[in-house]
């Protein structure tokens, strides 16, 4: 059996070397892989308990042009949601573009001029510095009166309570939290930390809406933060729900009047969730969803391979690599261009689309450095799928996620080393030490 799999990696251009270093580190991951996969049966569990409850039937993978009134589809998959997330309501929609649409839908939808919106996390996500105005920017939240208030985290990442009770004042009217670091340094929240969060801030001031920026972290634990008092959760779906099949869209799962605010903000006042034609993606959105808890757990494990692959070879990686998960992305710090161009070729060329493209990074707008960026998906610019991008700039590091398959993942990190050890930026010889 080794052998005929081996004969396939050398098909692939893997080395018997490469090879065999991840296979030992693989085996030594047996005991956590079980772990992720535990997770990913109690979420599969619970999506298809939703699923049943709420009478998913042939129809309902139906669609609907024009307005779109009475698509009954639509409006069941948005019950699936709201059950998975344990929340009154969700909107799911392929009229919501990308995660960052959703979160700029959720804020702008709940938000009056004269209310403030506080970040007790530090700096958001980068896209959302121009939804809120922090970056000037046409149409942001700040050309509408709303004002905004930003703790910054504690050296360890963490929050500074005394800060955040002296922030909350008599405008305070929305609190925005991110589960998943983004492209910082500080570490991604569990579902746990979150909680805590939220409870000391309902604690200072009781009404104050709670949004988690959910991106990145949805099935990587069996509990969402919704389960611990957020009032909305939103993300993407071109990244951990859709599981990959979903060919656009975003979700937001919440208390009802926020969501109806959501929807009436999304269409129209007076319009709300009745209109919004799908267009026939349905069957991917209910299929994606479905698949999400094993995709998400394949994802995990790559993350937690390449963090041991490469936290053995010498390098910083973030999360280390014993570290608990809550969110799909890993970073690797090579501290050399080499080092994240080489990287990045080698997942690239391990993709089903596009192997055969080399990536080279370019000056990519809204980027204050030269960006490489590998992706080989079947949607673009999914990030469920295995992907991998770094900034050519110190520390030199690289950002990685994704993988619809643990194999496929598997196959990613492997001709990464392969490409580092081709092009000499890590030399064979430690393979074996
Ligand atoms: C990806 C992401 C976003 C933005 O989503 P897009 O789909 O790229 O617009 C926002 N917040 C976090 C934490 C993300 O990871």
């Amino acid at each position: 059996m080794n052998t005929e799999v081996l004969g396939m990696y050398e098909k692939l251009g893997i080395s018997k070397e490469v090879w065999e270093f991840g296979q030992n580190i693989e085996k030594e991951l047996e005991p956590r892989f079980q772990e992720f996969d535990k997770t990913a049966e109690y979420n599969q569990l619970k999506v298809i308990h939703a699923m049943q409850e709420n009478q998913v039937s042939e129809s309902s993978l139906g669609t609907s042009t024009g307005y779109g009134y009475n698509d009954t589809g639509r409006d069941c998959l948005e019950r699936v949601y709201a059950s998975t997330f344990h929340t009154e309501a969700a909107l799911v929609r392929p009229q919501i573009t990308c995660g960052t649409h959703a979160l700029a839908l959720a804020l702008a939808a709940n938000l009056r001029p004269g209310d403030e919106l506080l970040s007790p996390v530090g700096k958001p996500y980068d896209t959302l510095e121009e939804v809120i105005g922090i970056r000037e920017s046409r149409g942001s939240l700040a050309e509408y009166g709303i004002t905004y208030r930003q703790v910054e985290l504690l050296e360890d990442g963490y929050f500074d309570y005394p800060a955040i009770k002296e922030a909350i004042n008599e405008k305070t009217k929305l609190v925005t939290i991110q589960r998943s670091k983004g492209y910082q340094t500080r570490p991604s929240y569990s579902v746990e930390k979150i909680g805590e969060l939220i409870s000391f801030i309902k604690s200072v001031k009781p009404d104050v809406i709670c949004m988690v920026d959910n991106c990145y972290g949805e099935f990587v634990e069996t509990r969402e933060p919704s389960d611990v008092g957020a009032d909305m959760v939103v993300g993407s779906l071109i990244k951990n729900p859709g599981g990959g099949l979903a060919p656009i869209g975003g979700y937001i799962a919440g208390r009802e009047d926020l969501i109806e605010n959501c929807a009436y903000r999304l269409t129209s006042p007076g319009l709300g969730k009745e209109v919004g034609a799908t267009l026939g993606v349905l069957p991917a959105f209910y299929q994606g969803f479905f698949l999400a808890p094993t995709v998400v757990c394949s994802a995990v494990k790559g993350a937690v391979f390449a963090a041991n692959i490469y936290e053995r070879l010498g390098y910083k990686v973030v999360p280390t690599a014993s570290e608990s998960r809550h969110d799909i992305i890993q970073a690797v710090q090579f501290g050399t261009p080499e080092g994240v161009i080489g990287f990045c070729q080698g997942i690239q060329a391990a993709a089903p689309v596009d192997s055969y493209v080399t990536p080279e990074p370019w000056p990519m707008p809204g980027y204050d450095s030269d960006v490489i960026m590998a992706a080989g998906a079947f949607v673009q610019g999914s990030s469920i799928e295995l992907s991998a991008d770094g900034p050519i700039k110190p520390p030199y590091a690289v950002y990685f996620q994704g993988g619809l398959t643990w194999p496929h993942a598997k196959l990613g990190i492997l001709k990464s080393l392969q490409r580092l050890i081709d092009t000499g930026v890590i030399a064979k010889e430690v393979l074996t030490k």
